[in-house]
C-alpha cells in the first residue's frame, strides 16, 4: 500500500502510519522524491555538514553467538585479538592530528573486569591526550553499573543496535540459550537513554523473513525511543556463519541497498535532528553507498582508524571496505566524495546531534 501521491512526499508526517511506511519501504512511492525530501530536511535543519567519527575496533573477542555475525563465539577460524591500550591511544592521536573530534571504540561483547577497566582507563587518558573529543562506545550489553562507570570515566555516547524491534525475529536470528535476550537488549538500551548518554541504536536491514512492516515497526520504535543517533545498514552474508543455511530468501543486494536508503530517508524525515550514519555495511554492499547514503539524509561517516594489522580480523561480514587504506588517504577520499555530493566535511568539531543538544537545553531527560 502506498499512502502518498507523487507530489505529497514532502508532507510526510513526523509519525506516519505503519502501513504508509511499509508501502514506501516496499518501493511503492517515488524514491527520488523521498530521498530529495530527506536531504532537503537535513540541509534545512543541520546544513550541508558531514561529521566524521574515527572508528577503532579494539577487540574481536565476543561472548555472543549471533547467527549473522562473523565474530560470533563459535567462529573458530577467527584470529582473535585485543589491541593493547597504547596502540589504541596512538590510533586515536593519529585521528586527532588529522582533525577528528569524535571517536568510536567498538568490540565484541565482553563482561570481564579487565576489558571494562582497560576501556575506563583509556577514556580517562583520552581527556588529556585528545581533549575536546566525544568518546563513543559500542561494546554491547553491559550491566547498568558498568555503563555508569564508563560514563564517569569519560564516555559520551553509546551505540547499541536493537538489531530488530521484533522479539520474534530477534529470537530467529539469535540462539535461544539464555545469553541472547531481546528483552535484556531493550532494557540495556532504555537504561542508556535514561542515564545521560547520547544514545544511538539501529537495525539490520534485509534479513531473511523480515518484512517491510517489520522495518516500519523499527522506525516507529526508534522514534518512540527518542534516540539521538542511528547506525543501520544492510545485512551482509558472512562466510562460516549459520545464517544463510538457516534461512532461504535473503533479499538480493539491490533490494537490501534500496531498503537501507529508504530507511535512512524516512528516519531523517521522522527524526530531523538526529545523527544518521552512512554505514560501512552500506558502503560495502554497493560501491556508491557513501554518496547514496548522504543523499538520502545521512550526515555521519566513520573512517576506520584500527591499526591495519588487526583490521582484517574484525570481520563482521565479508568484503568490509577500507581494509587497506591509511587514515590520511581515507579522509582525503571522503572529503572529495562528500564534496561531489555538495556536502562538506566539518573537522575539529565533535558534531553533537542537534536532537541531543535540544533535549539538554530543555533539561528534560525522560
Ligand atoms: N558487539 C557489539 C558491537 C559490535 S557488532 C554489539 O553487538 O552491539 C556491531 C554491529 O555489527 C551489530 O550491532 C550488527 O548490527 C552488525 N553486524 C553484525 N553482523 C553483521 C552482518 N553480517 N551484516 C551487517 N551487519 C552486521
Ligand atoms: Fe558479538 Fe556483536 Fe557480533 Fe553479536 S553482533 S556476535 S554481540 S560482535
Amino acid at each position: 500500500m502506498n499512502c502518498l501521491q507523487d507530489d505529497e512526499v514532502l508532507d510526510l508526517p513526523e509519525t506516519p502510519s505503519r502501513a504508509c511506511l511499509a508501502g514506501l519501504l516496499d518501493g511503492g512511492g517515488p524514491d527520488q522524491r523521498l530521498f530529495d525530501a530527506a536531504e532537503a530536511r537535513l540541509r534545512r535543519d543541520i546544513g550541508p555538514r558531514v561529521y566524521l567519527r574515527g572508528l577503532v575496533e579494539i577487540s574481536n573477542r565476543c561472548r555472543k553467538n549471533c547467527f549473522y555475525c562473523g565474530l560470533r563465539r563459535d567462529c573458530a577460524s577467527v584470529d582473535r585479538y585485543t589491541i593493547p591500550p597504547e596502540e589504541i591511544l596512538e590510533a586515536l592521536e593519529g585521528g586527532y592530528r588529522l582533525g577528528l573530534r569524535s571517536f568510536l571504540l567498538q568490540s565484541g561483547e565482553m563482561l570481564g573486569k579487565d576489558h571494562i577497566e582497560t576501556v575506563a582507563r583509556l577514556l580517562r587518558e583520552c581527556s588529556s591526550v585528545i581533549p575536546g573529543s566525544r568518546m563513543v562506545l559500542s561494546l554491547g550489553e553491559l550491566p547498568p553499573e558498568t555503563y555508569d562507570m564508563l560514563r564517569e570515566a569519560g564516555g559520551d555516547r553509546y551505540l547499541l543496535r536493537i538489531e530488530t524491534s521484533s522479539p520474534l525475529l530477534y529470537r530467529r536470528y539469535h540462539p535461544d540459550d539464555g545469553v541472547h535476550s531481546h528483552r535484556e537488549r531493550l532494557k540495556a538500551l532504555e537504561y542508556l537513554r535514561s542515564s545521560g548518554w547520547q544514545t544511538g541504536t539501529g537495525v539490520l536491514i534485509g534479513l531473511p523473513e523480515q518484512s517491510t512492516e517489520d522495518l516500519a515497526d523499527d522506525l516507529l520504535f526508534m522514534k518512540g525511543m527518542d534516540i539521538d543517533m542511528i547506525g543501520m545498514g544492510p545485512y551482509i552474508e558472512s562466510p562460516g556463519t549459520p545464517m544463510p543455511e538457516l534461512f532461504e530468501g535473503i533479499p538480493a543486494p539491490g533490494v537490501r541497498t534500496l531498503r537501507t536508503l529508504r530507511m535512512i530517508a524516512l528516519a531523517r524525515l521522522m527524526m530531523p535532528g538526529i545523527n544518521i550514519a552512512a554505514t560501512t555495511a552500506l558502503q560495502t554492499i554497493t560501491p556508491d553507498g557513501l554518496e547514496r547514503g548522504l543523499m538520502a539524509g545521512a550526515n555521519v561517516v566513520m573512517p576506520n582508524l584500527t591499526p591495519s594489522r588487526y583490521r582484517e580480523n574484525y570481520d563482521l561480514y565479508s568484503g568490509k571496505t577500507e581494509v587497506r587504506d591509511n587514515p590520511e588517504t581515507m579522509i582525503a577520499a571522503l572529503r572529495r566524495r562528500c564534496g561531489e555530493t555538495g556536502r562538506k566535511i566539518i573537522m575539529e568539531d565533535p558534531g553533537d546531534p542537534l536532537h541531543f543538544l535540544r533535549r539538554m537545553e530543555k533539561g528534560v531527560d525522560r
